[in-house]
C-alpha cells in the first residue's frame, strides 16, 4: 500500500493511494482511525487489517484525485532525527573525495569506508514534493542534491540482526538529502550543512514493504530534465541488513524513524568544476515503485 500526508484546510491528513491513482482518507475507513502516520505504524499488523477491510467499503465519490492535493512529506515531522548514511556507493565515494569538499578524506585514508558513515538530519528540514526549497540569503550558497531511497522502520527494536532485519522495515520512500558543500566542509561534522530548513524533500508517499523489492530498485535524478544520477540500490557499499544492524547495536530503534541509505554518482561536486543548484532549478528524482519527488530551488527573500 502507498501512503500519503496532504493538507485539507489547514489540517494534515493521512490518506492512501489505491489503484486508480485516487487518495482515500485513512480517517474514513475504519473507527479509532490513526491521526497519522506514526500511529498507523505504531498499530502495526492490526491497523493494516483494519485499513484493507475498509477500503473495500469507500464511495469512489469520497475519493480525491491525486493531482489535486497539496501533498506534505508522507511523514511530515519525524519524531527524531533522519539517520543518513555518508559515502555508500563506490562510484560517489570517490567522486566526493576527489572534489576537495570531503573533509573526511584523506591521503592516507582509502575513499571507501570501512563502517558506514553515519550523520543526522533535523527534522524541521523536512518538505514534501512541489514544495520549495530555500536557499540561505547567506550560509550556504554551495548548495548541492544527492538523491536517496529512504527506509522507514516499523517494529522498533535494539540488537537486530541482519538476518532479521526486513522484519523491522515498513516501507520505502524517496529522500533528497540536499547539502550545503560550504557549509559541510567548513565545519567538518556535516550536520549544519545538511540540516538546513528545507533541505530534506521526502515523498511523494511511503510503499509498504510488501510492495517493494529494495535491493533491486533503479534510483535517477534530473535537473531541469537533465539526467545526472542513474544507479541501481543492489550497488549500495553497506545494504538495508547492514544499516540496520549498525544502527540498532546500541541504539534503540523506534517505529517511524528514518534511515536515508546514500547517494550514488553525480552531484554537482562531482563535475570539474562543480556545479550547484541556483534559483528556479528543478530537482526531479524517481525510483522504481516509489513515484517522483520533486521540487524547485528558491533564494530566501
Ligand atoms: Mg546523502
Amino acid at each position: 500500500m502507498r501512503f500519503v500526508t496532504f493538507l485539507e484546510g489547514t489540517d494534515a491528513q493521512l490518506g492512501v493511494l489505491d489503484d486508480g491513482q485516487k487518495i482515500i482518507r485513512v480517517k474514513s475507513v475504519f473507527s479509532n482511525a490513526p491521526e497519522d502516520i506514526i500511529e498507523l505504524i505504531q498499530l502495526g499488523q492490526a491497523g493494516m487489517l483494519s485499513l484493507r477491510e475498509g477500503m473495500d467499503q469507500v464511495l469512489e465519490s469520497d475519493k480525491i484525485p491525486f493531482d489535486d492535493v497539496h501533498l506534505l512529506a508522507p511523514i511530515p515531522r519525524p519524531i527524531r532525527n533522519i539517520m543518513c548514511v555518508g559515502k555508500n556507493y563506490y562510484t560517489h565515494a570517490h567522486e566526493f573525495a576527489q572534489s576537495g569538499f570531503d573533509k573526511s578524506a584523506s591521503k592516507t585514508d582509502p575513499d571507501i569506508p570501512v563502517a558506514p558513515i553515519i550523520f543526522t538530519k533535523a527534522p524541521s528540514s523536512v518538505i514534501g514534493t512541489r514544495e520549495q526549497i530555500v536557499k540561505p540569503r547567506k550560509l550556504g550558497q554551495k548548495v548541492d542534491y544527492e538523491a536517496e531511497l529512504g527506509v522507514v522502520i516499523g517494529k522498533g527494536g535494539r540488537n537486530i540482526s541482519k538476518e532479521i532485519a526486513y522484519d523491522h522495515v515498513w516501507g520505502y520512500t524517496i529522500i533528497n538529502d540536499m547539502t550545503a558543500r560550504d557549509i559541510q566542509a567548513k565545519h567538518k561534522q556535516w550536520f549544519i550543512g545538511k540540516s538546513l530548513d528545507t533541505f530534506c524533500p521526502m515523498g511523494p508517499w511511503i510503499a509498504t514493504a510488501d510492495e517493494v523489492d529494495p535491493e533491486n530498485l533503479d534510483l535517477k535524478c534530473w535537473v531541469n530534465g537533465e539526467l545526472r544520477q542513474d544507479a541501481q540500490t543492489k550497488d549500495l557499499i553497506f545494504d538495508i541488513p547492514t544499516l540496520i544492524e549498525t544502527l540498532s547495536e546500541g541504539i534503540t530503534l523506534i517505529p517511524g524513524d528514518i534511515i536515508a541509505t546514500g547517494t550514488p554518482a553525480g552531484v554537482g561536486i562531482g563535475f570539474d568544476p562543480p556545479i550547484f543548484l541556483k534559483e528556479g532549478d528543478r530537482i526531479q528524482i524517481s525510483i522504481t515503485g516509489l513515484g517522483e519527488l520533486e521540487n524547485t530551488i528558491v533564494d530566501e527573500v
